[in-house]
């Protein structure tokens, strides 16, 4: 059966509802309820990250009623509940020109005013970046610590009317013809039936598209590998100049050697080669994105569950081992584990475009160009995470197109970030935060036109679009 036939409104503005079992379960287990129906909303975003907050503010500023539920009880997603705190790709790798405008560069220039955002500059004598041990793609990036950031953006969607409901999961959409009339909402209060005209799906799994019956895909063609999931952690109290010297006089960017003459003698048993160590905001604390958990799931409850466990008991074994034999590390303690497991891929829709790997070659641009990232093609090999097919290959900005946001074939429904419609390999330079913000900001944008003229996310007129991104300081033309 259509899973929409589920769902229908009573004429009492309750919500009968019987939800199917999510799963492969050969069973169902049909629920019929009634549920409180809140006020409604012009737009709901599901999903309070890079792409999520972005939208919200950029639909909230421009006056409208804007919702916007997370799963956890912070904004930034993976930059600060997944620790992650290191925007990339929105900068051009000298240093020189920023690639994302508009609400990420404000923000950064915002944090880096507050001081706990640090604008890196290109070494002019060559010396390697403590935020990344190399130059370009990664001394580009904007780190942060993740707490300020999480309440600066708390104060952010204050200022701008948004309302933001944590510890709240988009449950599932009730959609009627082509439109999402309701979004069904769990949190402490229980289940709630949200009445609303738009919705953006900015979970980064695309979990209100799949469950709205909009076509996806996932994975690699063919088997759908995933690239492995992270539980990335912060170590303080860690001796940046004595790891510096030790990466300098070793070459030893991703620790490779030490890890080889570890394994050898049986003390590295993770089935991975690198140790990544980030500096934040902070000269002694780093941010380590180590352990590399393959084969994980990010859209299966129990697969995400097992990723969290190995993670944790990685951390605490990888921890001993740096103290043990990591330059620098000898008195690191851990400052925080992430509480959300960073899941690099999962679903991505079939959108009205797929960027393409010729795309990249070719560095095309659009007339629907809402904005660019300036990364590179990282993406790990599902089995091999250590190794990068992509590594090396870039240009200096890549277009993205406001088709790869739109999901079929529901027409009130738009999905920035993580979960936009590309093939495999340019999830790479799209997935990273920056350009995750640049879609959600143009996604938020786009909304006002969906809300004025009653129009579908694919009928907005683009050309406005952009003429709006750019009055408010997006950059959707290179060069600036
Ligand atoms: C280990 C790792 C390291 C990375 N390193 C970097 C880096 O250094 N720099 C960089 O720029 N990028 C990095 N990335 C990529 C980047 O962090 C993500 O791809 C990016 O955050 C995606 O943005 P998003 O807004 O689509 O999703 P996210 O940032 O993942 O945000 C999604 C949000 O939605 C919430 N959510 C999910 N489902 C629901 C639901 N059903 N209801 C309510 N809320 C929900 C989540 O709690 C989360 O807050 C890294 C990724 C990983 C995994």
């Amino acid at each position: 059966m259509d899973r929409r036939q589920f769902l229908g409104l009573t004429a009492t503005g309750m919500m009968a509802c019987s939800l199917p079992r999510e799963g492969n379960q050969a069973s169902t287990f049909t629920l019929q309820k009634k549920l409180p129906m809140t006020q409604s909303y012009d737009l709901i975003v599901c999903g309070g990250g890079a792409a999520g907050v972005a939208a919200a503010l950029a639909a909230g500023r421009a006056g409208l009623k804007v919702l916007l539920a997370e799963g956890q009880g912070q904004l930034g997603g993976m930059a600060t509940s997944g620790l992650v705190s290191h925007w990339l790709g929105g900068r051009t790798t000298d240093c020189l020109h920023w690639a994302v405008g508009g609400i990420f560069r404000t923000m950064s220039h915002e944090a880096h005013r507050r001081g706990f955002a640090l604008i890196p500059e290109d070494d002019p004598d060559g010396r390697l970046s403590p935020h990344g041990w190399g130059r370009g793609m990664l001394t580009a990036g904007i780190p942060f610590d993740p707490y300020h950031m999480a309440a600066y953006l708390d104060e952010l969607c204050a200022e701008n009317g948004v309302e933001t409901l944590f510890y709240t999961q988009a449950v599932e959409p009730v959609v009627h013809g082509d439109r999402i009339t309701h979004l069904i909402l769990y949190n402490k209060s229980g289940l709630q039936a949200v009445p609303v005209n738009a919705v953006v799906d900015a979970t980064g799994d695309a979990d209100i598209a799949a469950r709205s019956g909009c076509d996806f895909e996932k994975g690699r063609e063919g088997d759908g590998g995933v690239a492995a999931a992270t539980l990335q952690f912060h170590a303080s109290n860690v001796d940046r100049d004595k790891l510096g010297a030790f990466i300098h006089n070793y070459n030893a960017r991703r620790f490779r050697d030490k890890i080889a003459s570890l394994r050898k003698r049986g003390e590295w048993t993770f089935p991975y080669d690198i140790f990544i160590a980030t500096q934040i905001d902070k000269q002694d604390v780093f941010m380590i994105n180590t352990s590399r958990l393959v084969g994980i799931d990010g859209t299966d409850a129990k697969s995400v569950t097992e990723g969290v466990i190995k993670g944790r008991q990685e951390t605490i074994e990888l921890l001993r081992l740096m103290r043990k034999h990591f330059p620098g590390f000898e008195n690191a303690r851990i400052k925080a584990v992430a509480p959300l497991l960073g899941v690099r891929e999962s679903r991505r829709i079939k959108g009205r475009y797929r960027l393409s790997v010729e795309d990249l070659n070719r560095q095309n641009v659009f007339a629907d160009t809402i904005g660019y990232s300036a990364y590179g093609w990282d993406l790990p090999d599902p089995e091999h995470p250590s190794c990068n097919p992509g590594h090396g290959k870039r240009s200096e900005v890549i277009a993205i197109p406001y088709r790869i946001m739109i999901p079929a074939p529901v027409g009130n429904l738009i999905c920035p970030g993580r979960a936009a419609s590309v093939e495999r390999p340019v999830l790479g330079p799209l997935r990273v935060m920056a350009p995750c913000m640049a879609m959600g900001e143009a996604a938020g944008t786009a909304t006002l036109q969906v809300i004025g003229e009653g129009k579908r996310f694919d009928q907005v007129d683009t050309a406005l679009l952009r003429q709006r991104l750019k009055s408010n300081g997006a950059i959707v033309e290179w060069p600036v």
